[in-house]
C-alpha cells in the first residue's frame, strides 16, 4: 500500500506522543515510519528494506509477518473477541495458555495473572507481594530491593523499580518502599578484582543492605532481570543469581525474576531462570516474546506458595481486588498460544542455542576495532560498548553520540541496531541463521569503521 509519507510525518508530529523520545530531535529530524515487515526484515514507506537487529524492541521473537498469527487472532476475534474474566467468568484461550505456561515454567510456578505488558506485570507484582505479606500478618514487610541500571518499566511503581537514573529524571518515584543496590557490571568492575571476588562483593553488599533496611521484618523482595537489558546487556558473574537467591531465602524474601526480555527463547529456553541460572524464583514476569509482540500481553507467574496465601485471605469473603478489564484477553491469549506452538514446532529455542554462540563469537571479532571496548551478552541478547580509550575504558564525549552514529551508519547499510548512549544493542528475531550473522557482523564492522572516521573528522576522537 502506498503511503503519503510527508503527510503522515506531519500528522505524527502534530498528534502522536512517542515514548522515550527527545522531542527537540524528533521535531527537527523526524522519524522513520515502518510500514511493513516480513521474517527478518522491516520496510519503511520510502522503499527501504532493513534487517531487523532488535526484533522491534526485544520482542518479535518468531519474526515478522506470520500469517498463522494473524489467522489465530482473527479466528478468536470472530468467535469471541472479549468477555469479562472477573469472578466466575473465564475464556478458553486464557485457560489453555495458563496451563501451557505452567507446563513450560519452573515446576513451582503454576498460577498466572495477566496484564497488558511488562511494566504493568511488575507493578502488579509489587501489589501482590504486599498483599501476600499482609495476609501473613507481616504488614511492615514492604521494601522491594531492585538494582541500579535495572529496567522494569514506566508505570509509577515499575518506574520506581527501574534504576536507570536518566529514565526517571524529572519524574517522581515511590521511594518509600524501593531501594536500589549495585548492578553487576563485569566490564566496569573495580580494578584488580577477579570476577569471583566481584561476585562476593556484590552478594555481601546486598546482604548488608538488607540488614541496614531492617532485615526480614522490612524487606519483602528482590527483583532482577536475569541479564540486565536496557541497562546495558550486563551479564552477572558466574553464580551471582543463585547466591542472591540464597540470600533472599535466608532473609525470608521473595525473588522476582523480570524475564520480560529473557523469556520465550532469547537465551535459548522458554524461561531462563531455571534452565540457565539454576533458580526457581517465587515470581516470573514475562511479556514481549510471549506473543512475539503481535499483540500486547504480560503474564505474572506466581508460585504455589504465594497462591496458597493470596487465595485464602485473612478476612472471610474478601475478594482479590486487583486486575484489569483485559486480564487474560482471549485474542491476546490465542496469539500467545499460537506463538508458543510455532516456537515448539520450529524448535526456535534450539536455533538460539545453536546460532547464539556463533553470534557471540563473531561479534567478538569486532573487538579489534579501535573504539570497541566490550562485546557482551548471551545468545540473542548482545551489546557493543564503545570507548575512547580501551586501556582506561574512558568514554567518548556525550555529544559525540557514538551509539547513534553507529546505528545511523548501520541503517545506511540496511541494518537496524539500537543505540543506548555509547552502547549498541542487538536483540534480533530468534530465526537468524549463521549466514545472517555473517552479514550483520560485516555491516557492523564497516559501520564502526565509518563511525571512527566521522568521530575523527568532528574532533571527538
Ligand atoms: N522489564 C524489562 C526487563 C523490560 O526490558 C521492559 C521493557 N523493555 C519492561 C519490563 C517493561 O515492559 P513494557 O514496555 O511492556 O511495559
Amino acid at each position: 500500500m502506498a503511503h503519503d509519507i510527508n503527510k503522515l510525518w506531519e500528522q505524527d508530529k502534530a498528534h502522536f506522543i512517542h515514548p522515550f523520545t527527545d522531542f527537540s530531535v524528533f521535531e527537527k529530524e523526524g522519524c522513520d515510519i515502518i510500514t511493513e515487515s516480513r521474517g527478518e526484515y522491516v520496510f519503511d514507506g520510502k522503499g527501504n528494506k532493513y534487517l531487523d537487529g532488535i526484533a522491534g524492541l526485544w520482542c518479535v521473537n518468531i519474526g515478522h509477518g506470520r500469517r498463522e498469527m494473524g489467522q489465530a487472532m482473527a479466528e478468536q476475534a470472530e468467535r469471541m473477541a472479549y468477555y469479562s474474566p472477573f469472578n466466575n467468568l473465564s475464556n478458553v484461550p486464557a485457560i489453555e495458555l495458563s496451563a501451557k505456561l505452567a507446563e513450560l515454567a519452573p515446576s513451582n510456578l503454576n498460577h498466572v495473572f495477566y496484564s497488558c505488558g511488562g511494566s504493568v506485570a511488575n507493578d502488579t507484582t509489587v501489589r501482590i507481594v504486599h498483599y501476600y505479606f499482609n495476609q501473613l500478618g507481616q504488614k511492615d514487610k514492604k521494601i522491594i530491593i531492585s538494582r541500579k541500571n535495572g529496567y522494569h518499566g514506566t508505570t509509577y511503581v515499575s518506574s520506581s523499580l527501574t534504576g536507570i537514573e536518566s529514565n526517571n529524571w524529572g519524574f517522581d518515584t515511590a521511594d518509600q518502599f524501593v531501594h536500589h543496590v549495585a548492578e553487576a557490571n563485569c566490564y566496569r568492575r573495580p580494578d584488580g578484582m577477579t570476577e569471583a571476588q566481584y561476585c562476593d562483593y556484590l552478594v555481601e553488599d546486598f546482604e548488608s543492605s538488607i540488614r541496614q533496611l531492617g532485615g526480614a521484618d522490612k524487606v519483602a523482595a528482590f527483583i532482577a532481570e536475569p541479564i540486565m537489558g536496557a541497562g546495558g546487556v550486563l551479564v552477572a558473574p558466574e553464580g551471582y543469581h543463585r547466591r542472591m537467591y540464597d540470600v533472599c531465602k535466608k532473609h525470608g524474601m521473595l525473588y522476582i525474576a523480570d524475564e520480560v526480555v529473557t523469556a520465550f527463547g532469547r537465551l535459548g529456553h522458554f524461561f531462563a531462570s531455571e534452565a540457565v541460572f539454576g533458580i526457581q524464583p517465587d515470581v516470573i514476569n514475562c511479556a514481549k516474546g510471549l506473543t512475539s509482540g503481535y499483540i500486547p500481553l504480560g503474564a505474572t507467574l506466581l508460585s504455589d506458595e504465594i497462591y496458597a496465601v493470596i487465595s485464602k485471605p485473612q478476612r472471610e469473603g474478601a475478594v482479590f481486588s486487583t486486575g484489569f478489564t483485559y486480564s487474560g484477553h482471549p485474542v491476546a491469549c490465542a496469539a500467545a498460544l499460537k506463538n508458543i506452538e510455532i516456537m515448539e514446532r520450529e524448535n526456535i529455542c534450539g536455533n538460539v542455542r545453536d546460532v547464539g554462540p556463533y553470534l557471540e563469537q563473531q561479534l567478538k571479532t569486532l573487538l579489534d576495532l579501535p573504539i570497541v571496548g566490550d562485546v557482551r551478552g548471551s545468545h540473542f541478547m548482545m551489546c557493543i560498548e564503545s570507548v575512547a580509550d580501551k586501556a582506561t575504558k574512558a568514554l567518548l564525549p556525550m555529544e559525540a553520540n557514538v551509539g547513534k552514529r553507529i546505528a545511523e551508519q548501520c541503517q545506511k547499510r540496511g541494518l537496524i541496531v539500537r543505540p543506548i548512549a555509547h552502547l549498541n544493542v542487538l536483540s534480533p528475531p530468534l530465526i537468524w541463521s549463521r549466514e545472517t550473522v555473517d552479514l550483520v557482523v560485516g555491516i557492523l564492522r564497516q559501520s564502526i569503521l565509518a563511525t571512527v572516521e566521522s568521530l575523527i573528522e568532528d574532533g571527538h576522537y
